[in-house]
């Protein structure tokens, strides 16, 4: 059973004829009018292959396709339809629309399966309009609350709720997603690592955990002139110190373990005065949580250590953390033999930007596929992935779901 890749490349295509930017993206921002034509393009092609359709009261959309025993807890399939606002044209997109092509293989295949097929659009992933991201799925798995999600606002001071009720979507909390017997989300890879290692598609195993630190280092402001370098306490040179230590610490680990230092200031901030304090940023990421545990363990002996020598003092404080995810097994050990079922080559991957699939993990056992981003970009009209990838993938994710719906 093959998955027909021209078909598909029509449907992108059609949803990306919404909302081009002047420079080639697409702004397709959540609950917007924008977001309402891709909703009702999606709406009319499960209504085309007879899916049972409903929405919950995030907005979230559910084509279902119904099983012979349809009792049993489904297989899904999703991603969302929101974009950046001159976002790229598969972020998320793909995910839904992969989905949709499943479904209508199995379709014209006239296959029924066990388990029924759900095909999911998650609301405002993207946090580009209403922030926080994974709105949808996070109401669903129930880290956000529901008066705290319809109150959220946008910068022009539009409500969540009212705009769901403006574009039609405001739909019950009975109609949210529970009791699954898997969930499965395509989305690009956002990254190079695929492109690198020369592969189209990767399976991905989980997602990197994160912790945010702000740290101040503080030395002794002083003239720049009369200071010899010997006698000085210089709190930005110790920064400058700890970064470099930091980053051959990090680099040793290797792949997919990252440190960002995203913001530093020195103050006072004057050309001829010695930095007396300078404040920065890191931000730690890892796959497992002993892992992070140890990665700041490491991250504070190497401060203390260069503090130290250099007779400078630091104060650290957590900002926010948001643990690794662990993708289900048993979905992992499926997927891989889609893979080799498909005859396409296996790479596991570990991602390192949060999903819609990082929350529903917390309540239904998922898993997530790549495929190659060209140039590794995203969230910009470069965003890149060719349509003879994404067959590959979708053949695997065809093959998932039969699988998972047997
Ligand atoms: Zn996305």
């Amino acid at each position: 059973m093959l998955i027909n890749v021209d078909r598909f490349k029509k449907t992108m295509e059609q949803v990306n004829e919404i909302a081009v930017t002047s420079e080639g993206g697409v702004n397709r921002l959540a609950l917007t009018d924008e977001d309402l034509q891709a909703r009702q393009l999606l709406k009319a092609w499960m209504d085309e292959e007879d899916m049972a359709f409903r929405f919950d009261d995030a907005g979230n959309m559910y084509g279902t396709l119904e099983g012979s025993d349809p009792d049993q807890p489904s297989v899904c399939v999703g991603s969302h339809l929101d974009t950046q606002p001159n976002g790229g044209k598969y972020d998320g997109a793909l995910g839904v629309l992969s989905g949709l092509e499943v479904i209508r293989t199995i379709r014209e295949n006239n296959i029924t399966t066990r388990r029924s097929i759900e095909l999911i659009n998650w609301t405002n992933e993207e946090g580009a309009r209403f922030e926080p991201p994974l709105i949808g799925s996070g109401l669903v798995a129930g880290i956000f609350e529901k008066d705290w999600v319809h109150n959220l606002q946008d910068r022009n001071g539009i409500r969540f709720k009212d705009e769901l009720v403006r574009i039609g979507y405001l739909g019950d909390e009975s109609n949210r997603l529970n009791n699954a017997h898997a969930y499965l989300e395509m989305h690009i890879e956002q990254g190079p690592v695929l492109e690198k290692e020369g592969f189209p598609t990767g399976l991905v195993t989980g997602i990197l955990g994160i912790k945010w630190f702000d740290i101040t280092i503080t030395g002794q402001a002083d003239h720049a002139g009369p200071s010899p370098m010997s006698s000085r306490c210089d709190a930005l040179m110790s920064t400058a110190n700890i970064l470099m230590k930091l980053k051959e610490h990090i680099l040793n680990y290797g792949d997919p373990i990252v440190v960002t230092v995203g913001q530093i200031s020195a103050s006072p901030g004057t050309t001829n005065i010695i930095p007396g304090q300078v404040k920065f940023t890191v931000d730690l990421r890892h796959y497992t949580e002993k892992g992070l545990e140890n990665l700041e363990k490491e991250m504070i002996e190497i401060i203390d250590a260069v503090c130290s020598k250099e007779g400078t003092s630091y104060e650290i404080a957590k900002l926010w953390s948001n643990p690794p995810t662990k993708f289900d097994d048993n979905i992992i050990n499926t997927v891989e033999e889609a893979f080799k079922e498909s005859n396409v080559p296996v790479f596991k991957i570990t991602s390192g930007a949060g999903h819609d699939a990082k929350y529903i993990s917390d309540i239904i056992p998922t898993g997530m596929l790549f495929v190659k981003s060209i140039g590794g970009k995203s969230h910009c009209p470069e965003e890149h992935s060719t349509y003879e990838d994404m067959g590959q993938a979708i053949q695997v994710l065809l093959s998932s779901v039969l699988k998972l719906a047997q």
